[in-house]
């Protein structure tokens, strides 16, 4: 196998797959390597913003296959269960992330994209040249790498990111369900410690994702007694899972998610989605977020591929610009909301004015979100 590609790219989430496919189809040659077999189950809200329609259909990427839902309000409730509606000032889809991330793999592979699968163990430098170390395929060499990886990876610590060593209260947990649920709206419901997404995805299912604080979970010994004791409490969530059947055998999980500030170039490597930030799931952005940065980064690539800038130095400082420009503030918001949300107090408070000024609620929203791609 030949062992050298322009562009290595770790990971093949949503920020992997679609830079691999922009690349491609800009007959930039793209080597993938991914850890896991598609198609797979991913912890996440499986809500998607319309933001990324544009670009996905510049990509030939057509979504509708999928039978995605479409929705087109909001809901949330405070922990004792008062509810505020809104229309979302965009809009977006459900659409699973078992469906998303295949679809993607698949276009990916019938574009020519090499797809290999294996874990990344290390990645270094040298004259202007990458080495890629994965577990059983060798090394790789390429000339750019994009790291989009995720929100925590082992490469983390290889790279000595500084957020590596740092742990993490929170956790989440996801299933899908067949239940009754308004189908246009997405509805986040806080419990004491954390809150619960709630919207449907293809094939009538629900997909419910929650996000917890550790301390708020460890006293309980499993999931359903902690669902029981502590997110029953929300009328909304109670009336919910009483009336629900999970379609999975177990709920999926995952700990230790990191908020820390990240840089999003990191010894060369150009970092994207979650790998250079990870957005507070309430903001329901982080996945146009991922499909965005890969987006930056090709453009940037590909111009630099086509003789259109000067330096990789240059690149790479246009990049951190781009990414800060585009994600910042969306970043910073989502802070302050999660920290207005996760305290009882504030969270009264807020729905009051919410329920005062109801077109304060899709302002805000807005604020966590960018405008459509083109
Ligand atoms: C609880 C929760 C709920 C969320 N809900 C929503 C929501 O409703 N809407 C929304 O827009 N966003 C949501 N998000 C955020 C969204 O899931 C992420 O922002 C998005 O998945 C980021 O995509 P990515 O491509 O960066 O990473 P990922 O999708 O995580 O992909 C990274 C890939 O890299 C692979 N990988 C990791 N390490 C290696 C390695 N060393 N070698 C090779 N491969 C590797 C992994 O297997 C994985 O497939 C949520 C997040 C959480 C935690």
């Amino acid at each position: 196998m030949k062992k050298h590609s322009y562009i290595v790219i770790i990971g093949g989430g949503l920020a992997g797959l679609t830079s691999a496919i922009d690349l491609i189809q800009q007959g930039i040659e793209v080597t993938l390597i991914e850890k896991e077999e598609y198609p797979k189950h991913k912890v996440c809200g499986e809500y998607i913003s319309n933001e990324v329609l544009p670009y996905l259909k510049q990509l030939n990427l057509n979504i509708c296959d999928l039978k995605p839902i479409n929705i087109t309000n909001f809901q949330i409730s405070t922990s004792s269960g008062n509810l505020v509606k809104s229309e979302l000032p965009l809009g977006g889809f459900g659409v699973s992330r078992h469906s998303l991330d295949n679809f993607l793999w698949e276009e990916a592979k019938r574009l020519g994209v090499k797809l290999i699968i294996d874990q990344v163990t290390d990645v270094f430098y040298e004259e202007d040249t990458f080495g890629i170390t994965t577990g059983t395929h060798g090394t790789f060499t390429s000339d750019f790498v994009i790291g989009a990886y995720g929100k925590r990876s082992g490469l983390d610590r290889t790279l000595k990111r500084g957020f590596s060593n740092k742990k993490s209260p929170w956790l989440a947990v996801k299933a899908h369900y067949k239940a009754r649920i308004q189908e246009d709206t997405v509805a986040l419901h806080n419990f004491k410690g954390g809150y619960c997404g709630i919207s449907k995805v293809e094939d009538e299912k629900v997909n419910v994702c929650y996000m917890v604080n550790y301390d708020s979970f460890k006293r309980f010994k499993n999931i359903e007694k902690f669902q029981e004791e502590v997110m029953y409490k929300n009328p909304n969530l109670k009336q919910f899972f009483e009336n629900a059947t999970m379609t999975f055998e177990k709920p999926i999980t995952i700990s230790q998610i990191n908020f820390e500030y990240k840089k999003p170039v990191v010894n060369h490597i150009f970092m994207c989605g979650d790998a250079a930030g990870l957005i507070h799931p309430l903001c329901g952005n982080g996945m146009a977020m991922a499909i965005q940065s890969g987006q930056i980064v090709s453009k940037l690539i590909s111009k630099y591929y086509h003789g259109m800038e000067k330096s990789r130095d240059e690149l790479e400082l246009m990049y951190a610009k781009a990414w800060k420009k585009q994600f910042g503030l969306r970043l910073k918001t989502g802070r302050v909301l999660q920290g207005i949300l996760l305290n009882p107090i504030l969270q009264n408070i807020t729905y009051g004015i919410a329920k005062v000024f109801p077109w304060l609620t899709p302002l805000v929203i807005s604020k966590t979100h960018g405008r459509p791609l083109v």
